[in-house]
């Protein structure tokens, strides 16, 4: 039986407070790690190989060896809790029920690339999640966790909490970093990336919440113990948020490469009222879905891929056979057209294009040309748009189509 690590606290009474952190040994990995040179802390983490959690899953390790190194370098962590991908509400509870354990990763992060400013910047609706992180904080400060020469090591940290504004593309790291510099927020241009050139211009790591509490775990338990957990590819714990037609919905932590069919049946309850599963979401609702064929498909990023999807954030949408692909379809453009950012066109007015078809498919008005534009058009903006989310809304299109031609023909208007 899989004993949880990242959320082994999160049902504890009072588990937001730091006493009760510190009576489950909570900051004995800060305390380890800033005994170490700040590049063997790098070197730990790229030996355990963890990958972000955020969803693109790139080398931890290898981002934060990407960073400047040398004196006269201002160096900046920012930290996302901008979670806003439906579906994905893991990020969420950690905040709101576990805040130290983050705290702890962000120090000991903020070390290894020697950045003595953190910025948390938190989706706007999450209001207990802002108390959390802003108690947490003063809390740490108290305790000379945070601060001028923190545990008398020498490593000075201060960190401020910025609520965002409700925009879902400040959960992208270029329009995250420019709606922290107080501007709209828009994705920027890559190259440079931000670890060579971020806030103001600085270089800077922007972690997700759910990569850094896998830091302290690491440190305090080696980077070999580590990478024994999951699969070659995908090491260590992923915190999976499952929703739908499913019995207990929730959060699950579970090694990576944990078959899907084991999250649902073993773990959520299986689907409910005794129906069958008509497709499955596997990681937020920009990654395409699995058919029931494939539910034994493992939960890793190489798994995800193999059969043309992703693990994205791991925000499992399971439908049973009561489900309308098609209203699937366009509330998955309508999300995205509302939260279009507006900079480049395909995205922009594809969006809004995509989504009137759609309309016309659910009010059975669509007609043989709306089945022909509803493909070129969802074609016309994958892989063009500006940043992933423009690709990200016509990607599941493209699947949803392609998988259920036969009821979006249903959906088309009878003569
Ligand atoms: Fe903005 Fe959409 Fe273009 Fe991204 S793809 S930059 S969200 S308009």
């Amino acid at each position: 039986m899989w004993q949880p690590i990242l959320t082994r606290n999160i049902h504890l009474p009072n588990s937001e407070k730091i006493t009760t952190y510190f009576d489950h040994g909570g900051y004995q990995s800060v305390r380890k790690a800033l005994t170490l040179a700040p590049d063997d802390v790098i070197d730990l983490v790229k030996r355990a190989r963890l990958r972000g959690r955020g969803g693109a899953g790139f080398p931890t390790g290898l981002k934060w060896s990407f960073v400047p190194k040398g004196a006269g370098v201002t160096r900046y962590l920012a930290v996302n809790t901008d979670e806003g991908e439906p579906g994905t509400f893991k990020d969420r509870a950690i905040v709101e029920r576990d805040p130290h354990q983050i705290i702890e990763g962000v120090i000991i992060a903020a070390y290894a690339i020697q950045a003595q400013r953190a910025f948390v910047y938190i989706r706007g609706e999450f209001f207990l999640g802002v108390k959390r992180w802003i108690k947490a904080i003063a809390d740490a400060y108290q305790y000379g966790l945070l601060g001028k020469n923190i545990l008398n090591s020498g490593f000075s940290l201060d960190i401020s909490v910025h609520r965002g504004a409700g925009a879902y593309i400040c959960g992208e790291e270029t329009a995250m970093i420019e709606s922290l510099e107080g501007k709209r927020g828009e994705p920027r241009l890559k190259p440079p990336y931000p670890v060579q050139a971020g806030l103001w211009g600085q270089p800077t790591v922007v972690q997700n919440v759910e990569t850094l509490v896998n830091v302290p775990h690491i440190v305090l338990n080696g980077a070999e113990w580590y990478a024994a957990i999951g699969t070659e590819k995908s090491t260590g714990p992923k915190i999976f948020c499952v929703s739908g037609h499913v019995n207990r919905p929730g959060v699950y932590e579970l090694p990576l490469g944990t078959p899907l069919r084991t999250i649902i049946d073993d773990y959520a309850g299986g689907v409910r009222h005794g129906h069958t599963i008509k497709a499955v979401i596997p990681g937020g609702v920009s990654t395409n879905v699995v058919l029931p064929a494939q539910l034994d498909v493992p939960m890793s990023f190489e798994g995800l891929e193999a059969i043309g999807t992703q693990l994205g954030t791991g925000g499992i949408v399971v439908m049973d056979d009561t489900t309308d692909m098609v209203e699937v379809a366009r509330r998955t453009v309508a999300f995205f057209a509302h939260e279009s950012c507006g900079s480049c066109v395909p995205c922009r007015l594809g969006g809004y294009r995509l989504l009137e078809t759609l309309t016309r498919f659910t009010e059975h008005t669509a007609t043989a040309d709306d089945m022909q534009n509803l493909q070129w058009l969802a074609r016309g903006i994958s892989g063009i748009t500006f940043c992933p989310l423009g690709t990200g809304m016509a990607n599941p299109v493209n699947a949803l189509v392609h998988h259920f031609d036969g009821e979006f023909r249903a959906h088309m208007q009878v003569n």
